[in-house]
């Protein structure tokens, strides 16, 4: 990584953390259950928090590399960021978990966990964690640690849990014993042979409902390098995320329609055959979306902050996607036929170049513009100064890294930025 590369991304993550009330991942998860690497869904990684601002603390994940780099602690932001850029620059040139994980030992109050399939994880600096492992004859180990450095080792299948409860979380008190019980439920899937994001979804569900630091957050999968993006962040600055064990949409098990909430509270039965309707909880969106099947397809949304539209978006694309592939005509056409059915309200009409398609990494994203510009054909303007927009694509050509930041694409979190700015 380049001297130059890592002064930008210094640059946005600073301009970043002046707008930004601290925030910090007070869950941090790596499973691994296949250490060879061969299984998609084999290693994962997550975060999610009873505190705000979930965007930016914080999963970085390398397509190139397969890793992640998880992030939080009490510290103050600015080392946090030095320890998140220092952590980065040794995983870009090789080094193992271990190492990268205990540069957050030169930075007080601050935690790095990072990880990957074949470079096993490690957790540094201020933390509360079981490590798990799991041997190849079945049997489980669940080792508590506290600061300095935890590590599985590369070749292990296992995980490592850190959990926190936030101050003002009402579950305040339940962590120790929650962190507990879930890293032996984790040991008890890794032997039972479940795949790592099958795991991961299980975690959210548990951390979330008993010890309610509930909200996204979100999840990569490191195998196949899917993420969920911005599903489960917040869309706007100094808010919550999405509750991770609330209802996310509604699917029709016989069409495949779905609807996203709020809009799906509507609706009980399929408007198209009148088949009951599946609530599927957000933890489990989570696991549909990054398991790999083929399938999996990542969905941002920019331009709109009507209630509803991003969950619902995602789903018409998801289907949309389906049903006849990344067809940016087709998808533009299945959004303006929700438009024209009422499912989408407060949007207008989108045309094929709104609908931006990464078909490699199966991603797609959206662009509103929202109604009172009387415009029927939005143009191709992102909400981002061209310079923001340098470093990000840099970050991302350059070194294969997906920044969960990419959040501010969202034009309301942009609006509340750049008024803050000012
Ligand atoms: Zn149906």
């Amino acid at each position: 990584m380049s001297y130059n590369l890592l002064k930008r991304i210094m640059l946005l993550l600073i301009t970043l953390i002046m707008v930004v009330n601290t925030s910090a991942a007070t869950m941090n998860v790596i499973i691994i259950t296949d250490p060879t690497g061969q299984d998609p869904n084999g290693a994962a990684a997550g975060s999610m928090s009873f505190a705000e601002n979930m965007f930016q603390s914080t999963f970085i994940m390398s397509k190139e590399n397969n890793f992640a780099v998880l992030s939080g602690g009490e510290g103050n932001q600015t080392p946090r960021l030095g320890a998140i850029v220092r952590t980065l620059e040794l995983l870009e040139n090789g080094a193992t978990a271990a190492d990268a994980a205990s540069a957050a030992n030169s930075f007080s109050g601050i935690r790095i966990m990072t990880g990957g399939p074949t470079i096993g994880a490690a957790v540094g600096g201020s933390f509360d964690v079981y490590v798990v492992t799991v041997d190849n004859n079945g049997t489980i180990t669940v080792t508590p640690a506290s600061g300095g450095l935890a590590v599985l080792p590369p070749g292990e299948k296992g995980a490592i849990i850190h959990l926190r409860n936030t101050h003002g979380n009402p579950q305040y008190g339940t962590a120790e014993r929650v962190r507990q019980e879930t890293a032996v439920m984790i040991g008890k899937m890794i032997r039972d042979g479940y795949p790592a994001t099958d795991i991961i979804g299980e975690v959210f569900k548990e951390v979330s409902t008993d010890a309610g630091e509930k909200y996204g957050g979100g999840a990569v999968n490191l195998a196949s390098s899917i993420t969920t993006g911005d599903m489960f962040t917040p869309s706007d600055l100094n808010e919550t995320g999405f509750p991770m064990n609330e209802p996310y949409s509604k699917v029709c098990p016989t069409c495949g329609w779905s609807s996203g909430y709020s809009g799906a509270e509507d609706f009980k039965t399929c408007p198209l055959d009148g088949t009951d309707l599946k609530t599927i909880y957000a933890y489990d969106a989570l696991v549909n979306t990054i398991t790999s099947t083929g399938e999996g397809i990542s969905v941002s949304i920019y331009g709109t902050d009507a209630p509803g539209i991003s969950e619902t978006t995602r789903e018409i694309v998801q289907y949309s996607v389906k049903q006849n592939g990344f067809n940016a005509a087709k998808i533009a056409q299945d959004i303006n036929s929700n438009i024209n059915n009422g499912l989408l309200v407060g949007v207008n009409y989108v045309e094929a170049k709104d609908i931006n398609i990464r078909e490699n990494s199966r991603a797609v994203g959206v662009y509103y513009k929202a109604l009172p510009d009387k415009r029927t054909s939005p143009p191709w303007d992102l909400p981002l100064s061209s310079s923001v927009l340098n470093i990000v694509g840099n970050m991302q050509t350059a070194l294969g890294l997906i920044l969960v930041v990419l959040v501010l694409f969202r034009s309301t979190l942009l609006t509340s930025f750049m008024k803050k700015r000012r």
